[in-house]
């Protein structure tokens, strides 16, 4: 069997038409990266072109099943999350170069500052070599979370760099730094924005002048959003205001953070936002009324799944892309189209 161009899988994609939609975060060289978001800018070209064996198609397009000719060849949809500068410096010159159209869904309180979304400050913070205290201490609402390094409050720069280059965020914890990482990153994501931007700055508080922001995942710049919101092969989608994991919010609070992603990206396009895909991928009953109720047609979680005629089109999967070369994606791509539920 040779790639996708066999009869079988020809007659296998017009009986069972399969959309796979890909995630990508940050495109560029990375020394480490714990949530493997990265990919790098040659892989990611590699991978375009395994893609121009297939169908590149719109997110508008995902649902549109009756249309033989769309399914013709099996169908790939290409998805951005977060907005960081790399989409626009390295990613979109080459869904230029391969004709690839794409969505990018993005954080409005990000657009255009000049500092680090909040989960990458922490691994600023906590997965580098400035010193810390030995406890640490972050509350909110009465609530008190307390922290103690250690001796890990001080780490040379090589060891740190030792125990962090292969760690995945998700594994076991090589040091008090990266178990205390993993735990602050997970108070963050659940608590309501003004709760977590207060404990963001109490941590600061602790490193103030140790803190090195990395500048190469910093946001969107406001006219990096502009050359994207006009531009003919993308669609901006929402992702919140700040992103927090829905589900965690009261109804108020997870309301103004949907309503805030979408009504601050329309005023800045001047077009409606008609999709969006979810901070962290989770999402409940509740945040599928609202998005009902905020006029929202479209969205994506987390969940690797293929997007099929049966659907539901405010759960769509999607399947993160790791830093593989063109031969590892597209044997990757393959058992992806192969799954079966
Ligand atoms: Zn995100």
């Amino acid at each position: 069997m040779t790639g996708f161009g066999s009869l079988m899988n020809r007659l296998r994609n017009f009986r069972h038409p399969r959309i796979l939609v890909l995630m990508y975060h940050r495109i560029d060289d990375v020394e480490m990266d714990p949530w493997k978001i990265a990919v790098h800018p040659r892989h990611f070209e590699a991978q375009l072109q395994v893609l121009t064996k297939w169908n590149v198609i719109p997110a508008s397009r995902i649902g549109d099943f009756n249309s033989k000719k769309s399914f013709r060849k099996p169908a790939v949809c290409i998805t951005f999350d977060d907005g960081y500068r790399d989409n626009v410096e390295n990613a979109l010159p080459l869904l230029e170069k391969y004709e690839c159209p794409a969505s990018f869904f993005i954080n409005t309180s990000y657009i255009g500052k000049q500092k680090e979304f909040w989960w990458d400050m922490l691994e600023s913070i906590f997965l580098s070599d400035i010193p810390l205290p030995e406890k640490i201490e972050l509350s909110h609402s009465g609530e008190k979370f307390e922290f103690d390094l250690g001796q890990d409050a001080n780490m040379h720069a090589e060891t740190m760099k030792a125990h962090t280059k292969d760690w995945i965020a998700w594994e076991k914890a090589p040091g008090q730094r990266h178990e205390i990482f993993y735990k602050v990153w997970d108070i963050f994501r659940k608590c309501p924005p003004f709760q977590r931007d207060s404990m963001a700055e109490q941590l600061l508080d602790y490193v103030a002048n140790h803190y090195k922001p990395d500048q190469r995942r910093y946001p969107l710049t406001d006219a990096q959003f502009e050359l994207l919101a006009d531009h003919p092969l993308i669609n901006i989608g929402a992702h919140t205001h700040s992103h927090p994991a829905l589900p965690a919010l009261n109804y108020t609070t997870a309301r103004e953070e949907i309503l805030l992603g979408k009504t601050n990206l329309e005023a800045r396009m001047g077009k409606k936002v008609w999709n969006m895909s979810y901070p962290f991928g989770s999402y409940n009953k509740e945040t599928l009324a609202l998005l009902a109720e905020l006029d929202i047609d479209q969205a994506f979680t987390t969940e690797a799944i293929p997007v099929e005629p049966h659907s539901h089109t405010l759960r769509l999967g999607r399947y993160q892309v790791m830093d593989l070369d063109g031969d590892a994606f597209e044997k990757q791509l393959q058992q992806w189209f192969l799954f079966r539920n």
